[in-house]
């Protein structure tokens, strides 16, 4: 009887011991699975995936692999993808650095194992937990970081890299340097025209991505002749369907506002000129990270109520209570505004599969961040990836935006973005098919990330630890 019971607390003990200790070099089994190829589209039914030390050994059948393994996973009529990215976060909000920390568990439970972070306030925190997650010390997603952003003086953004001069660019890109970013994102809120594009031929001459917004006196041709990376938010695609030349002009003259050129692309867009536009880009390498959720929220925020969300269980008060800047700058919007707001809307949205078809790289990002309402953390990549299916891109083509499109952007394609023998072992299990349908995304049943298997059950917990946490950290602020 005593034997028995020390037997037991050995393994118990053991067993424990041995999971905490050597999460990183087991070995498991994923077998009977679908494997989704999302270069190609094919699925590849009742394999088995052998990872070992966070990488996949071996493809074959279950025949084969079994007697190798350690842990299995049955994942019989399942289906297998590549993690999610969610290629346009923000993690920001100096007062709101326990609030975020507390949502990265929240994104692998979305099946959002890697996020690339278009610069905060927070800069140097996220690239804190940026390299925190890479040693294996913090859970969440893997971070792609711009840390902070290169902007012109008194910006309305808190935590730019103000610069007015090409010597103040240079500073910054040293800054940038020193910090190991991982791309430069640039946007226009004050900076001019001529020291935005200076900013992305210096940048581009140190070896970055450079990524951002574009501004009124700059053509988009103007940024692609110089290498520019990706185009933030498929909005400024409306330009593609005028005559950006003379626009640019106007506002540089003074003969057009921001306010009219803005009527202007959405009045006079010409559909032809717009998709020959998107093949002359293609053509030089320029992506688009469309972020098309925010945009809706904003137009649709007079017929949708959120007052019930379910995600706001995941989001403090304090968090929550940023969402009211947008509101409160669009307190005044005439009707006509509003309209114009959901014409605009429509109109973007419709360009995804014109875009698609040009060759363009679309990646895909949701935008969320404290600043952006109702925009939440994980969730409204998924809602994304669902207006992409609603604009008419196919299955496939979202799914590539939200995986390798990632990786390959990133130049780490080599490693990971598509479930092949020799990549890091970086994978989501589906209930139903998503090249059917993208909303499979949303089933999961499991997922693999940083050497550690999370069955639905710990990403439950996962969940609920989350809305523990929020509650937390409201009461503690009462
Ligand atoms: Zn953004």
């Amino acid at each position: 009887m005593f034997h028995q019971k020390s037997k037991f607390l050995f393994i118990l003990l053991f067993g424990f011991f041995y999971i905490n200790a050597t999460a990183q070099n087991q070995t498991f089994l994923i077998h009977h699975a679908k494997i989704v190829d999302v270069k190609t589209g094919n699925i590849t039914k009742k394999r088995a995936i052998l990872i070992e030390n966070q990488t996949i050994k071996s493809i074959d059948s279950y025949k084969k692999l079994k007697k190798q393994s350690f842990k299995k996973i049955d994942a019989k009529g399942k289906y297998i993808i590549p993690g999610l990215w969610d290629m346009h976060i923000h993690i920001e909000g100096q007062d709101l650095v326990e609030d975020n920390k507390a949502l990265f568990p929240v994104f692998l439970a979305h099946g959002i194992t890697t996020v690339r972070d278009a610069a905060s306030d927070l800069g140097l925190q996220v690239l804190k937990w940026r390299d925190e997650i890479n040693e294996g010390k913090l859970l969440g997603p893997t971070i792609y970081t711009a840390g902070r952003k290169l902007e012109g003086l008194n910006s309305i953004w808190k935590g730019d890299l103000e610069i007015e001069n090409e010597e103040q660019l240079t500073q910054m890109l040293d800054y940038l340097d020193s910090l190991k970013v991982d791309f430069v994102k640039i946007t226009e809120n004050t900076l001019k025209g001529d020291l935005f594009l200076k900013s992305v031929i210096e940048a581009k001459k140190r070896g970055y991505k450079v990524t951002g917004h574009v501004p009124y006196d700059l053509t988009i041709n103007d940024l692609a002749e110089e290498g520019f990376s990706a185009i933030e938010h498929a909005s400024y695609l409306l330009r593609l369907g005028n005559d950006e030349i003379s626009s640019k002009k106007g506002i540089l003259d003074g003969t057009l506002t921001k306010a009219q050129a803005e009527k202007d692309f959405l009045q006079n867009f010409d559909q032809e000129k717009a998709i020959k536009a998107y093949s002359d880009l293609a053509n030089k390498n320029v992506a688009v990270c469309p972020t098309l959720i925010g945009g809706k929220q904003l137009a649709y925020l007079d017929e949708n109520d959120h007052k019930n969300d379910d995600f706001q269980k995941y989001l403090t008060k304090r968090f929550m209570s940023n969402y009211q800047w947008r509101i409160g700058r669009m307190a005044n919007e005439t009707p006509e505004q509003k309209q114009q707001r959901k014409d605009r809307y429509q109109l973007i949205a419709k360009q995804l599969p014109y875009v698609q078809k040009s060759g363009m790289t679309i990646i895909a990002g949701s935008d969320c961040a404290a600043l952006n309402t109702f925009v939440y953390p994980a969730a409204s990549l998924i809602e994304e990836l669902d207006l992409f299916q609603k604009s008419g891109m196919k299955p496939l083509e979202i799914l590539q935006s939200a995986t390798l499109n990632g990786a390959k952007f990133m130049g780490k394609f080599e490693t990971v973005g598509s479930i092949d023998i020799g990549k890091i072992a970086d994978l989501v299990i589906l209930e139903e098919n998503p090249l059917e349908d993208i909303n499979a995304v949303s089933k999961i049943s499991g997922v693999f990330t940083k050497g550690k298997y999370f069955n639905k059950t710990a990403l439950n917990q996962m969940l609920e630890e989350a809305t523990k946490k929020k509650a937390e950290l409201d009461k503690s602020r009462e």
